[in-house]
């Protein structure tokens, strides 16, 4: 290698060792790979699905319609490319990478798929020629391509992990807090300055200036701003028919002038109910902003990646143990379809207050799914994980929950667990933690399953 080819981009360097390669050594890999590529791809993928954590990645219906035929024009655009084409071969390469970062395919993984890759070509390669030469040249040619394909697609990783370190920084953001509790108390002030406005025309006798909502401050922020943030809420809706109504009224005594004897009374209604929504709404809004679930007040999922993350860095710097459970109340349906959805949620609540009261101040509990919950469990073995799911899952068996209704319901649960053996990625474990679960599930429910021995 020059002291000048140093000073090249990784594009032009990547052009250079194509130009300088001898033609017949890339026409000899180009013969290489049309003889042995689909040979070379079924090596790849026997060779992956022996993989323990990469054959989670693969479905066999999709890597035979998909993969395979994808793979081989990978590889095959590697080696029939021409020097004036590198930018869409590197390109390629950053798409494929972006592709296998956004799976959070672990980058050993991808290593270890491009190591066999190279092996069954140099097979070929091999068995191709009996020129020694020409065997070092083109096993030399097919290693500096193959280095240039990963150098490319390892970029996408970069990518990736710096949107996690943006969704880190947004957590800590949101963690502050601020943005919302300062729309919020700046919107109940102009709310609150429409209504001191419209009490003062009433008693001054002036229905003609009365304002409507819609015209004032509140009205216009809550038109173009409020309605997008409180989406979906069910407040959302009721404030929205509320200012409807009451515009309504205003408008028709601003038109006749003749203000009715109950109307201050039902102004007077109307803005209490519509101070408390907004007031909700704003909480509800919160909630979700801080990651919060607004029915449990346990996490929700928001935040769910950032913590596991944390947990795994925090345990391969610390050497400490950490472990995952997952919850899922049996039968959870026939509850809500025997005592109705209001109940349900009640019942919600109440297991997630087991929850907290079984688990310490240093673990987190979100609410992963509809009727599931999830536990970090943060500085604590397998057998810890073990003991904390079983402690829940007997405080709900033993005795039934009393509901404001006094009704009684009983309520179980089932859930996986699992611990941290090393596995850093996040996904990885809590697919664990489902799995456990779900024999859980099949084993007859109201149990605790895990996937690894107890110790
Ligand atoms: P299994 O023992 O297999 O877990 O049965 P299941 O009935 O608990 O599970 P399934 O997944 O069939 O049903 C879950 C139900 O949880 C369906 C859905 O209506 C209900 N659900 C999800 N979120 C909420 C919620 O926020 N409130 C209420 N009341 N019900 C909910
Ligand atoms: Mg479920
Ligand atoms: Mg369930």
């Amino acid at each position: 290698m020059s002291p000048a080819f140093i000073t090249l981009s990784p594009l032009d360097q990547m052009k250079e060792t194509m130009n300088e390669t001898p033609a017949h050594v890339r026409e000899l890999l180009r013969a290489v790979v049309t003889q042995s590529g689909p040979t070379c791809v079924n090596l790849f993928y026997s060779a992956l699905f022996q993989h323990k954590r990469a054959a989670i990645f693969l479905e066999k219906e999709t890597v035979e319609v998909k993969m395979r035929p994808q793979l081989l024009a990978w590889i095959q655009s590697l080696f029939f490319t021409d020097a004036d084409h590198v930018e869409d071969l590197s390109e390629l390469q950053c798409r494929v990478g972006a592709v296998h970062a956004q799976l959070e395919i672990p980058t050993d993984i991808v290593v270890y798929g491009i190591y066999i890759i190279k092996q069954a070509l140099i097979e070929g390669i091999k068995a191709a020629t009996s020129d020694k030469d020409d065997v070092i040249a083109a096993i030399i040619y097919l290693n500096n391509m193959m280095d240039f394909a990963f150098k490319f697609m390892i970029k996408a990783y970069d990518v990736s992990f710096r949107k996690k370190v943006e969704s880190d920084e947004a957590f800590r953001l949101v963690s502050l807090g601020h943005n919302i509790s300062y729309e919020k108390e700046t919107q109940i002030s102009t709310f609150s300055g429409w209504s001191t406005q419209a009490f003062y025309c009433l008693c001054k006798g002036h229905p003609e200036d009365l304002p409507t909502i819609a015209e004032s401050e509140f009205g216009l922020w809550l038109t173009h701003k409020g309605m997008s943030l409180f989406k979906g809420t069910h407040e959302a809706n009721e404030i929205q028919r509320k200012v409807r109504e009451l515009d309504a009224k205003i408008t028709a005594i601003r038109q006749s002038g003749v203000i009715p004897s109950d109307f201050p009374t039902e102004l007077h209604k109307a803005i209490t109910k519509l101070t408390f929504l907004i007031g909700r709404v704003f909480r509800h809004l919160e909630e979700v902003e801080n990651g919060r679930d607004p029915l449990t007040k346990v996490f929700n999922r928001r935040f769910l990646d950032v913590v596991i993350q944390n947990e795994i860095t925090f345990a391969l710097t610390h050497e400490k143990p950490f472990s995952l459970v997952i919850l899922d109340i049996d039968h959870f349906k026939k509850i809500n379809d025997r005592f109705g959805h209001l109940v349900g949620d009640e019942v919600l609540c109440f297991v997630a207050e087991i929850i907290a009261a079984n688990v310490r101040a240093n673990d987190f509990i979100f609410r992963y799914g509809g009727e599931e919950f999830l536990i970090v469990l943060t500085e604590a073995p397998l057998a810890d994980g073990l003991a904390c799911a079983e402690r829940i899952r007997h405080a709900l068996a033993e005795q039934a929950l009393t509901l404001s209704s006094n009704d009684q319901v009983h309520v179980t649960l089932s859930g996986g667990v699992t611990t941290f053996e090393g596995e850093t990625n996040a996904r990885l474990l809590i697919h664990q933690a489902d799995e456990a679960l779900y024999k859980a599930k099949n084993n007859g429910r109201n149990r605790i399953v895990t996937t690894h021995h107890a110790s």
